[in-house]
């Protein structure tokens, strides 16, 4: 039996608060020449590139890709600041359980909103982005389960296979969504911006509150 976990990354692998998400506003309201490019625009499970556009809606500004790549060399430029600070830190027992999971299972992606670019300098903060050779990001398109099919193409050429099992570790509704539209099993963190309570009315697979709670054997368990 052949499996591919997805992780998700913030609210699951990154512990996600008020903080999360300052490089990418930061430089948005630079790009943008205001203080507040974000203000009432909900990111959570969102791309970074469809909040990007709804952020130049509120501004009445229009899209263009010169733009875009304005605005990805002031992100990394943040990223870069923000690298020795502490906005990035470990959800959960994240580390540890990615760790030990890789060296019995090597095949792991990533499906975020993310850009690839704050994805890396995030993971790399927590030093497991070693771990996750390919994923699918916030530029690969504006919708979660676009994100998830390009992440599970690319998986399937990266790995150089295809999989008897599909696994979604994340901590929202979305998540869950996005784990029946790729016909994966799916399990819950309890760490993020949804609630047990809302996280269960959808009966994901499983619903942890943290790693350690999963049994060793949870591969095989989701597979019966
Ligand atoms: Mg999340």
């Amino acid at each position: 039996m052949s499996t591919l976990i997805f992780f998700d990354i913030n609210g699951t692998l990154i512990r996600r608060d008020a903080r999360t998400d300052l490089p990418y506003t930061y430089a948005l309201n630079k790009l943008l020449g205001v203080e507040n490019s974000m203000d009432g625009i909900n990111t959570s499970a969102r791309s970074d590139k469809d909040v990007f556009m709804e952020a130049l809606e509120k501004q009445d500004r229009q899209f263009s890709e010169a733009l875009w790549s304005e605005f990805l060399v002031l992100y990394q430029e943040q990223l870069e600041q923000f690298k020795s600070s502490d906005v990035w830190r470990e959800n959960a027992d994240a580390i540890s359980f990615v760790e030990k999971l890789s060296s019995v299972l090597p095949t792991l992606s990533l499906i975020t909103g993310e850009l690839s670019i704050g994805a890396q300098y995030k993971l790399e903060k927590l030093g497991i982005w070693n771990h996750f050779p390919t994923g699918g990001f916030g530029e690969d398109d504006l919708t979660r389960f676009g994100i998830a099919d390009r992440a599970l193409e690319k998986a399937i050429a990266h790995y150089g296979q295809t999989f008897d099992q599909l696994i979604i570790i994340g901590d929202t509704l979305l998540d869950i969504k996005t784990a029946r539209h790729l016909g994966a099993k799916v399990i819950s963190i309890t760490t993020g911006s949804n609630t047990k309570e809302e996280l269960q009315a959808l009966s994901p697979d499983m619903i942890i509150d943290c790693f350690d709670e999963l049994p060793n054997n949870f591969i095989n368990q989701l597979f019966l």
